[in-house]
Parts: C-alpha cells; structure tokens; sequence
C-alpha cells in the first residue's frame, strides 16, 4: 500500500502520529476532525495515498461504495442518523480541499440549510 511520507493522513495511517480511531478496517479508518465545524465531524480516511478523487483509477471505486457504507454505520452510531446529516467531499483548491490525501466528511448534530 503507498504512503507518503510527508502527508499527515498518511503518517495518522501507519501510526506516526498517534490518533484516536474511531472505526477502522483494512481499507479506511475513521477520526475526529481536529477542527470541527460542526458538533459531531467525522473523517472517513481510505489507508491508501490518493491525492485526490481524480487519482483514484476506475477500477478502485468500490472504495467509494465501502466509505459510504462506513459512513453511514458510523451515522447511526453517533445517533445523529434520524435526524440527518451532511457528507462532503471536496476535490482540489476550489472545492476547498486542504489536505491531498483522499478523505470524506461527516457531519451532524447541527440543521445544515
Ligand atoms: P479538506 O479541507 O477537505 O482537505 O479537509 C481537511 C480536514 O482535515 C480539515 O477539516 C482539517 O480540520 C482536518 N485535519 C487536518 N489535520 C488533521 C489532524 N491531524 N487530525 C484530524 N483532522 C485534521
Ligand atoms: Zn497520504
């Protein structure tokens, strides 16, 4: 599996930096974000280094499938599922992603319009 030495969600991956997980498996694996702009912000991380969803090869995209299912577990596990929530995915500077490491966001415990 590649990783990138320089990336803070690969060094989080291997264990470098130490982080509390809240799901993981041998493809993704879950943590809080650090800056949370809602009550409940959850990332939804692939083990993988994949820049962007513009790397990831046709041929890999059951992942998205396996990261929307992890969501969406973890939804109901923070009790934020009948309520609702929002998961965002941002693609390269103007979608506003920070960190080129593939990741999704999970969102909740506050009315997003
Ligand atoms: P994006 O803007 O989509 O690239 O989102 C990157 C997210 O990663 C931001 O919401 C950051 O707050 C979050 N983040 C950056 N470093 C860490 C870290 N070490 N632990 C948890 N979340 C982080
Ligand atoms: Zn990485």
């Amino acid at each position: 599996m590649s990783h990138d030495p320089n990336c803070i969600f690969c060094k989080i991956a291997t264990g470098e930096i130490p982080a509390k997980k809240m799901y993981e498996d041998e493809r993704v694996f879950a943590i809080a974000d650090i800056n949370p702009r809602a009550p409940v912000h959850l990332l939804v991380i692939p083990r993988e280094h994949v820049p962007t969803l513009l790397d990831l090869p046709d041929r890999s995209f059951d992942l998205i499938g396996h990261v929307f299912q992890v969501m969406r577990k973890l939804a109901v596990e923070q009790g934020v599922a009948e309520q609702g929530f929002r998961l965002v995915h941002n693609v390269n500077d103007w979608g506003g992603q920070k960190v080129l490491h593939l990741h999704f966001h999970l969102l909740a415990g506050k009315k997003f319009h």
